[in-house]
């Protein structure tokens, strides 16, 4: 994002002409039963139950406007409040979005937020039904999602059984690393730098892991370790990891960490934000999800080939 950007601001364009540039030409998908312009959006619940999470975004702190564009983070913004929702073993059906802004951003970059939005929303099979603009002394976004089981039960974090096998859909490690490069300054593995202002997430494996028994389920925010952490405290068990499965993301990271004088190590155990989702299953996983380690019986923990893991223990919100 150039700070210089010409064009209209928010303010001269007005809070309702926004709106109506931002909504114009969107096609809702089969979910959205009335989109934007009226009081309220009305979805289908084809379920009868309706799945809801909701997490929000602040400038400088989840994300720079001078690393990501605003097409970024309106990608960024879906995908992080999505993996949720497929944590549970569900679809995302629909967004609504709240985002607060300083009068004088251009028009352009509310509008380039929205495309993101639109275009990580469509990649899933959902829309943005609904939302808010109001002035902000930064870039606010509040992004709520709603989403689908189809008749499954929901996958929590709290059924982890000892025995189970613990397996991975999607990447880990590549936001971090992504996120040390940006800080760096380093104008290099561009892939990288890419994942952390705009993440990945396995869409539809969450459905996969229910449809193939996952006792427990969580996406990577915060971090592998931390993460499964939160698994084996909600179903009182243990977690040993084996760093072997995740040898060749060692190989990914490796020229990275180098460069940035980091272990990869770090990145993949330690590193959030990639939203992977992290399952466990009584049997073998099905297909897309990685076999990483095992559930143990005992106290809640997480290890690393045995050993309690030293490195960075993930993001924490208020640190
Ligand atoms: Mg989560």
């Amino acid at each position: 994002m150039a700070i210089d950007d010409a064009g209209e601001t928010l303010a001269q364009v007005g809070e309702f002409a926004v709106i109506e540039r931002l909504v114009a030409g969107r096609r809702q998908p089969d979910a959205v039963a009335l989109g934007p312009g009226d009081d309220a959006a009305v979805l289908h619940a084809r379920d009868g139950r309706t799945v809801v999470s909701t997490d929000m975004l602040v400038a400088g702190r989840h994300f720079r406007l001078d690393w990501s564009t605003p097409h970024d983070v309106g990608r960024k913004a879906i995908a992080q409040n999505a993996a949720d929702i497929e944590a549970v073993g569900a679809r995302a059906t629909a967004f609504v979005v709240a985002f607060g802004a300083p009068a004088d951003t251009p028009a352009a970059q509310a509008l380039a937020l929205a495309d993101g939005m639109w275009q990580e929303a469509e990649s899933m099979g959902a829309g943005i039904a609904g939302g808010d603009l109001v002035s902000a002394p930064q870039w606010v976004i509040s992004v709520t999602a709603f989403g689908d089981l189809d008749g499954r039960e929901p996958v929590r974090r709290s059924g982890a059984r000892p025995g189970d096998i613990v397996a991975l859909a999607g990447d880990v490690g590549r936001s971090a690393a992504g996120y040390e490069l940006w800080r760096n300054g380093i104008e290099r593995f561009d892939e990288l730098r890419g994942r952390h202002v705009a993440p990945q997430p396995p869409y539809g494996q969450g459905r996969v892991a229910a449809d193939g028994g996952a006792t427990a389920m969580t996406d990577v925010s915060d971090g592998l370790v931390a993460d499964l952490g939160h698994i084996a405290e909600a179903s009182g068990v243990g977690v040993d990891l084996s760093a072997a499965a995740f040898s060749d993301d060692r190989d990914d990271l490796a020229g990275a960490a180098e460069y940035v004088g980091a272990d990869p190590w770090a990145w993949i155990f330690g590193g959030g934000e990639d939203h992977a989702l992290v399952a466990t299953f009584p049997e073998v996983p099905p297909a897309g999800w990685k076999v990483i380690g095992r559930v143990l019986d005992g106290a809640a923990r997480v290890s690393v080939d045995g050993a309690v893991w030293q490195g960075n223990p993930g993001w924490q919100s208020f640190d």
